[in-house]
């Protein structure tokens, strides 16, 4: 008996090779009908014997291409057409679409197979891919995915190129970026006004590299700066010329081997390592690289995902390449060619660049490998644009986000969206991503801002907020900073009613009080609204914007009214002039704001171990006091008190001063600070657990990147209790905007 089915799936679906799977799927199964890209997902008819068009649709779910990722797949019977074959047919484009396009997906085995074969028509080509690799969302111009909506559309294929694309059984069926040689773009090395081209560009650039040249290199989502990163006079030089003094350089090593010289690979290191986005894992460091991520136990590293790397290392390029986004200090990346020129002079030696266009700037994404699964730092490549979770909506949401680490975050029929990681909105080059990446999600999935609901900071002189309120939104609603740290965790799980304990811990976000809070204890859930029912013990922070460069200001502050300290401007300490002058003004309350900031906390614990100088970016005296932590053991926590709900950490500050004037190791003080501040933690959460009568703490904010002061807090608290934290998107401020989305969404 002969049916048909009309069959409408939705999900990932799009640009990962999923139609020439249908058709091929069909064909195995002898099936009529067609396939085809909708605004919303991917439609099927399908006519048949009934009981192969039911084998057919199972297998469309267990067989599907690994980078897809099907959601949910409707099914109704339909009037048979009567077609003998079956084909791909067109895209749909309607009014609102809403199918997801793909994360850019790193070269495949089979295409790296083909590119080092010197009798095949790819050999050495560095824009080989297939419908299981290549770019996506950083080539997409319009939805629905078509090579004529993307950069590639520049391109037209040669006959043998179209005959691929154009053939059922071939590994290229429909792979919109296809190309070759001989119809596609190529790379060009360019030196001053030397030009060389494709493969002798590629061994040029691995010449200059291994000679200690810095090259900027095109990728998938902008340019990396590059330098060999067991070269110490080229560290340094790139250090200097991109003006960052001690931020962390990422290397990218050829393999896992080369990856297991420098850092210690877990098993779920490498899988991460390894895994479709590529990331940039953060893992404990092995080996020491010169000026590459100074001070700091841990070291970021990541595989090669473009073919272009890959023919690189080929070429003989140095084994470990600091490869760091080519930009000036912590502007937005450079992605595009006559912009990166303009803003690289002076910093690159030499450019490697490639032809095809970038549609949108995406930086690597930073993860780290923890016990229950990976946790993102940084979204970018290979993460954006996936749906992180649903809300209940369905009025379009946009949420702003904060101003430092930016993301906005889309929510559209109740899919939340969030973007690539965009920057420090300092920065107008940053500001200028923050509202291209706005329009560019706006206009991608056809909403006008007149539909839209904001969500932004509380802050009233955010550039981010400042946007919001200025683009003629239907409504929009302030979002407590910290509020928003605890929803963006509530938010990953869909759990918007469950009550919990929320501990928002980080640098600085504007209070309801206009003060700047930082170490936030609420109670209640996201549809309910969280009190603030705890904090640290306020403290005056003297020298306004100056204060969170300089630790030594924030110590200032905290020991204002601490007796009996030693003298911070003798050895051991040694503390600058800065210190005495921050101090007459917190103590005649000049200057000096109240602050509740965890940020600053670490800050003054770091000032009093040792760290007296300017940090050069944010967190970086606190990375810097969890790396000397690891040193030490495990040890007893330090004195502090809890009243009033608040934890006062002054008692444990002046014994560390006092312990280390007396001789004993910074790292056993450092260690024994961590003890501390989790102990607070898990004491007063625990209370306000048994207060409220919930079993749920969910754990956000940037001071929670501090995975030691996670452990330790876990370990301090009753195993009857689950603690949340963030995985999807980042703790650090990356993650407000889906916090502030979800606030939104049961508000709207
Ligand atoms: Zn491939
Ligand atoms: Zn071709
Ligand atoms: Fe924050």
């Amino acid at each position: 008996m002969t049916e048909a089915r009309r069959l409408h799936v939705t999900g990932v679906v799009q640009g990962v090779g999923f139609r020439p799977f249908v058709a091929r799927l069909a064909e195995a199964h002898r099936l009529a009908g067609w396939v085809r890209n909708g605004p919303d997902g991917v439609e099927i008819h399908v006519e048949g014997p009934a009981a192969t068009v039911g084998a057919f649709t199972a297998a469309l779910e267990t067989e599907a291409p690994p980078a897809a990722r099907i959601e949910a797949i409707a099914s109704a019977t339909a009037l048979p057409e009567g077609d003998g074959a079956f084909h791909i047919r067109e895209s749909r484009r309607q009014t609102a679409p809403t199918a997801r396009i793909s994360p850019d997906l790193p070269v495949c085995d089979a295409c790296l197979r083909e590119m080092r074969d010197p009798q095949a028509r790819r050999f050495g080509y560095p824009y080989i891919n297939c419908t299981s690799c290549g770019p996506r969302f950083s080539i997409v111009r319009a939805l629905p995915y078509d090579r004529s909506r993307t950069t590639m559309a520049a391109w037209p294929m040669c006959r043998q190129c179209a005959e691929e694309y154009a053939d059922p059984g071939d590994r290229r069926f429909h792979a919109e970026p296809v190309a070759c040689p001989q119809c596609g773009p190529s790379y060009r090395l360019e030196r001053g006004a030397d030009v060389e081209a494709s493969g002798a560009a590629i061994r040029g650039a691995a010449g200059l590299l291994r000679a200690g040249a810095l090259v900027a290199i095109k990728g998938i989502g902008g340019y990396h700066l590059c330098c060999d990163g067991r070269n110490a006079e080229a560290v340094e030089a790139l250090r200097e010329r991109k003006y960052r003094k001690s931020r962390p350089f990422a290397v990218m090593v050829k393999d896992l081997e080369a990856a297991r010289m420098l850092v210690d690979v877990t098993e779920a290191a490498a899988s991460l390592l390894t895994s479709a986005a590529r990331p940039i894992v953060l893992l404990p460091a092995r080996e020491r690289l010169h000026g590459v991520a100074p001070d700091l136990h841990e070291l970021g590293v990541m595989l090669p995902y473009a073919p272009v790397h890959h023919l690189l290392f080929e070429a003989g390029a140095p084994d470990v390449l600091v490869m760091t986004s080519a930009n000036r200090s912590s502007e937005p990346i450079a992605f595009d060619d006559a912009d990166a020129r303009e803003r690289l002079a002076g910093i690159a030696d030499a450019f490697l660049a490639g032809e095809r266009e970038i549609a949108r700037r995406i930086d690597d994404s930073v993860a780290r490998a923890g016990p229950d699964g990976p946790t993102l730092l940084r979204r970018g490549r290979g993460y954006a644009p996936a749906i992180v979770a649903r809300l209940p909506s369905l009025q379009p949401i946009l949420a702003v986000g904060a101003d430092l680490k930016n993301t906005v975050t889309l929510v559209v029929r109740g899919q939340a969206l969030v973007s690539q990681h965009i920057g420090d909105l300092e920065h107008l080059s940053a500001r200028e991503a923050f509202h291209g990446t706005i329009t560019d999600l706006l206009s991608m999935y056809a909403i006008e801002p007149g539909q839209l609901s904001v969500a932004h900071d509380l802050h009233p002189h955010y550039a981010s907020t400042l946007h919001a309120l200025d683009l003629a939104a239907a409504g929009t609603l302030a979002v407590q900073h910290h509020r928003a740290h605890v929803a963006s965790v509530l938010a990953e799980r869909e759990a918007l009613d469950v009550r919990v304990i929320g501990v928002a811990f980080d640098g600085t976000g504007y209070g309801d009080d206009g003060t700047i809070w930082g170490g936030e204890f609420f109670a209640g859930s996201v549809a309910g609204g969280l009190e603030r029912v705890g904090s640290l013990r306020p403290f005056g922070l003297p020298g306004g914007d100056a204060a969170a460069r300089y630790p030594i200001q924030a110590a200032a502050g905290l020991l204002k009214d601490v007796e009996r300290l030693p003298d911070l401007a003798a050895p051991p300490f040694s503390f600058p002039g800065r210190y005495d002058q921050a101090r007459r003004l917190a103590e005649a309350g000049l200057r000096t704001f109240d602050t509740t900031s965890a940020g600053r906390l670490f800050d003054a614990a770091a000032a009093i171990l040792g760290f007296t100088g300017a940090i050069d970016f944010e967190g970086q005296a606190a990375v810097w006091l969890e790396s000397l932590a690891r040193r030490a053991a495990p040890c007893r926590p330090l004195p502090f008190q809890i009243a009033d709900s608040q934890i006062d950490l002054r008692p444990a500050i002046r014994m560390m001063a006092e312990r280390r004037l007396a001789g004993e190791a910074e790292a056993v003080l450092a260690r024994a600070f961590h003890e501390t501040v989790a102990e607070a933690i898990a004491r007063m959460a625990q209370g306000l657990c048994d207060a409220h009568g919930v079993d749920t703490i969910a754990l956000s904010g940037g001071t929670f990147q501090n995975m030691l002061l996670v452990d330790r807090v876990r370990a301090g608290l009753s195993p009857a209790l689950r603690v949340w934290t963030n995985a999807r998107v980042p703790t650090n401020d990356g993650g407000i905007s889906l916090g502030q989305a979800a606030w939104a969404a049961v508000r709207a």
